[in-house]
């Protein structure tokens, strides 16, 4: 123990003190990388039954000019903690928002929607709805093209605030998914009073849906949920043919995964 200053008492824990320094100079890299245009957007494709490109989900990426590609789960965690997911994600909406203009503008991708990840620090934030009103005229994308991704945990920490943050951006036409469905508390009862359009099967439930029948359970259960409650399903992280026909049998109707495209830079994708 080293002392530090009266009374206090400090254990100096070398290995504490080299991830905080770690995590500052991350932070202070994030910060820097907003100011620098360094976190850009890869694309991956949603296709419908008939296998045809309905659009994609944007996820960010961090090109770093020493670090190289850094993918999202290395610091949308530490973007979180900090309030620089604010920025951050007004950065990708905006990103988004100009990519689903450029799509809508050309006849082979016309009509192709943009799913847009929103963390829990940015919706709960009173300048969230603004930042989407403004990515959306700033780029002229069309709302009806725009969804977001929420999860179950950050809607039901406030569900009245967020039902209603939910109906201003749906008069406007902006479509609402619960992203990783499944994963988080799912009550049934304020999934009905959310204003939602669609639920995304979490791809833990994909993954196994051939040799694990709890998980083919889960994953038929919430085709019929959504269905009954008038909502769109998609199945995430679908790698192989045998998960795309056990889920297509079943019902679910669009697609994400592997199996149809990585994640990868927009001119990559292919209309069709
Ligand atoms: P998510 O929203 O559940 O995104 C799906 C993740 O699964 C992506 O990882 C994607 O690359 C990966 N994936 C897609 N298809 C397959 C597949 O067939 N098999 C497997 N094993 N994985 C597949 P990624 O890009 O690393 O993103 C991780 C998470 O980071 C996302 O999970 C999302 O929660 C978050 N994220 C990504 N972009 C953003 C963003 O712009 N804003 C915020 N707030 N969060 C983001
Ligand atoms: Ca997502
Ligand atoms: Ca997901
Ligand atoms: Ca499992």
């Amino acid at each position: 123990a080293k002392a530090q200053g009266r009374n206090t008492l400090c254990f100096f824990d070398p290995a504490m003190q080299a991830a905080a320094t770690a995590r500052s100079a991350l932070e202070g890299d994030i910060r820097q990388g907003i100011q620098r245009n360094e976190f850009l957007l890869h694309y991956q494709p949603v296709v419908n039954a008939a296998g045809q490109t309905m659009g994609a989900e944007a996820l960010v990426r961090w090109q770093h000019p020493q670090r190289g590609m850094v993918p999202p789960g290395q610091f949308i965690p530490l973007a979180e903690q900090t309030g620089l997911i604010l920025p951050l994600g007004q950065r990708v909406l905006h990103l988004a928002c100009e990519q689903l203009a450029r799509w809508n503008r050309e006849s082979a991708t016309k009509g192709w929607t943009v799913a847009v990840n929103v963390s829990a620090q940015e919706f709960r934030h009173t300048e969230f709805v603004p930042q989407v009103l403004q990515a959306l005229y700033t780029t002229g994308a069309d709302p009806a093209r725009l969804k977001l991704e929420l999860t179950e945990s950050l809607l039901l920490t406030d569900v009245e605030e967020s039902i209603v943050k939910m109906q201003v951006l749906r008069n406007l036409g902006v479509g609402f998914s619960l992203d990783d469905f499944g994963t988080g508390y799912s009550s049934l009862a304020y999934l009905k009073r959310l204003p939602l359009d669609q639920l995304k099967i979490d791809q833990s439930f994909v993954r196994d849906v051939l040799t694990d029948p709890n998980d083919a359970a889960i994953a038929c259960t919430i085709v019929a949920l959504a269905h009954s409650l008038g909502l769109d399903v998609v199945a995430e992280g679908v790698e192989t043919e045998g998960q795309h026909d056990f889920l297509l049998r079943n019902g679910c109707q669009q697609f994400q995964g592997y199996l149809f495209g990585r994640p990868g830079p927009a001119e990559a994708l292919q209309p069709g």
